[in-house]
């Protein structure tokens, strides 16, 4: 009997639509395998249809999804009749997923202290399980850790899956993340979220990878699409585009957050909930890593910035080191920290260890006064959850402006003496009215 000849699936060739090339660079170009993109003047490519393969690679590399496939109305003929048996396909992996339900939250500790950031985790899984109709639920491992429990209720959670055995006294990858496995393949929880913290990225990427599962890092947003799927957003391309990616067909979706850049959940002390006792054997001896001692880290800077209530931040604007020096002044005066930009970092003026936005701390302090910083989306990402912005910048088209509740468009070096002048005459009069500042300075408020 002869055999049915088997379909090829059409690969088509890459189109560009028009009006939506952004001239990024040649992206698509440098990552095209064929040399099958050539660019015009404007920076846009011009696809040669006779050299191009289907790879989709330039459709995937473009930043502004400029790009799509193009197939004849021959080829249109044939995925259609291919697609037809997809959904069996489809179906398959939708009841595989279907079997993941709840939103899981990592708490992280070190010998049993708590890191805020599983709490402000346990906030935000409460927003998706409620959005779910699911139960939200925390993992607590270590030993003597049962106290972290009734606080994983008091933030909100109504379960908790304890393993508390001496072998997990320290941290380390293999333990916790043969614990997690563990608990992840016996219960199928749809979300598994962890701080972007060391432990947090180094366990995440472990579990993420023997569960075969996709990880986000580093999340600035979470939500919940119409399918039930998590939307993952997180800044791209150097923090010039917010993406939002999604795990559509393995579970657990899995994100990483960083420490305060979601609000942190209100505690209600007398919220109860049930303990799950599990555990697994895990031999010292089989351990290729023992813990020896903990030393704390004496060395650097020792301030809490990303704790802080009111920081006043610094930029390339300020001139040089020594202006920094007006900062800690009001600063001082109203009992807060002092930051700055990677500008200020790159120059030398302040340790790396002060610096705000993608590649340094995330902040959402009380107060954030940007002093001499232009606003790129880098420092950005870093500091627009606060509260209530104050930028000074003698540019008034400045980008900070556009995040900023007040902007000072001024001098930083009248506007800050004059701020400081106030809040001294403030405090010595305890509660009188300020005089007006300088005169040459206007105040712009969005509220
Ligand atoms: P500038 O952009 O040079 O701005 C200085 C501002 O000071 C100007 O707006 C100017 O009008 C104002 N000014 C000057 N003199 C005065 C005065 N006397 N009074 C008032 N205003 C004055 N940046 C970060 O901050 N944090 C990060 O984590 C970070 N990560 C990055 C990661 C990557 C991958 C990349 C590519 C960049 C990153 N950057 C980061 C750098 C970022 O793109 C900007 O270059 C940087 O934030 C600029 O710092 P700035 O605002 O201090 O300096």
């Amino acid at each position: 009997m002869q055999e049915a000849k088997k379909v090829k699936k059409p690969r088509g060739v890459a189109y560009l639509i028009p009006g939506k090339c952004i001239a990024c660079g040649a992206r698509c170009q440098s990552d095209c395998p064929e040399d099958a993109i050539e660019m015009n003047e404007k920076g846009e490519p011009i696809i040669i249809t006779a050299k191009c393969i289907g790879c989709r690679r330039c459709v995937k590399i473009c930043p502004a999804q400029a790009l799509e496939m193009y197939f004849t109305p021959e080829e249109q003929k044939i995925l259609a009749t291919i697609s037809e048996k997809i959904p069996e396909v489809a179906e398959v992996v939708e009841t595989g997923i279907k079997e993941y339900r709840g939103v899981w939250i990592f708490i992280e500790h070190t010998e049993g202290k708590p890191a805020t950031v599983s709490w402000e985790l346990l906030g935000e899984g409460a927003k998706l399980a409620k959005t779910l109709g699911v139960e939200l639920c925390s993992i607590v491992i270590g030993e003597k850790v049962e106290h972290l429990c009734q606080e994983s209720f008091a933030y909100g959670a109504s379960k908790v899956y304890l393993i508390d055995a001496p072998v997990f006294h320290h941290y380390r990858t293999e333990t916790f993340f043969r614990a997690i496995c563990y608990l992840v393949e016996k219960y199928k929880p749809e979300i598994l979220l962890m701080g972007a913290t060391g432990m947090g990225r180094d366990l995440a990427g472990a579990v993420a990878t023997k569960l075969n599962t996709g990880l986000t890092a580093d999340c600035t947003g979470l939500d919940i699409d119409e399918k039930g799927y998590l939307l993952q957003t997180r800044p791209a391309f150097g923090g010039n585009i917010m993406a939002t990616i999604m795990t559509e067909k393995t579970r657990p979706q899995m994100s990483t957050v960083r420490p305060h850049v979601m609000a942190l959940a209100k505690k209600d002390t007398s919220r109860t909930g049930t303990i799950v006792r599990e555990s697994i054997e895990i031999k010292e001896d089989d351990l290729p890593t023992r813990v020896v001692e903990v030393i704390e880290d004496a060395t650097g800077d020792q301030l809490d910035l990303a704790g802080a209530e009111i920081i006043v931040s610094g930029g390339r604007g300020m001139c040089g080191p020594e202006n920094f020096g007006i900062l800690q002044q009001l600063a001082d005066e109203l009992g807060g920290a002092v930051g700055c930009s990677r500008a200020a970092v790159e120059a030398g003026w302040m340790p790396p260890e002060r610096q705000v936005g993608q590649t340094g701390k995330t902040v959402r302090p009380k107060i954030y006064i940007a002093c001499g910083i232009s606003g790129a989306i880098q420092h950005l990402v870093g500091m627009q959850s606060s509260d209530v912005i104050i930028a000074i910048n003698q540019d008034k088209k400045a980008p900070i402006f556009e995040v900023a509740t007040y902007g000072i468009v001024g001098d930083v070096f009248q506007v800050v003496p004059a701020m400081i002048d106030q809040i001294r005459e403030l405090k010595s009069k305890k509660g009188g009215s300020p005089k007006n500042g300088s005169s040459n300075i206007s105040l712009s408020g969005k509220e």
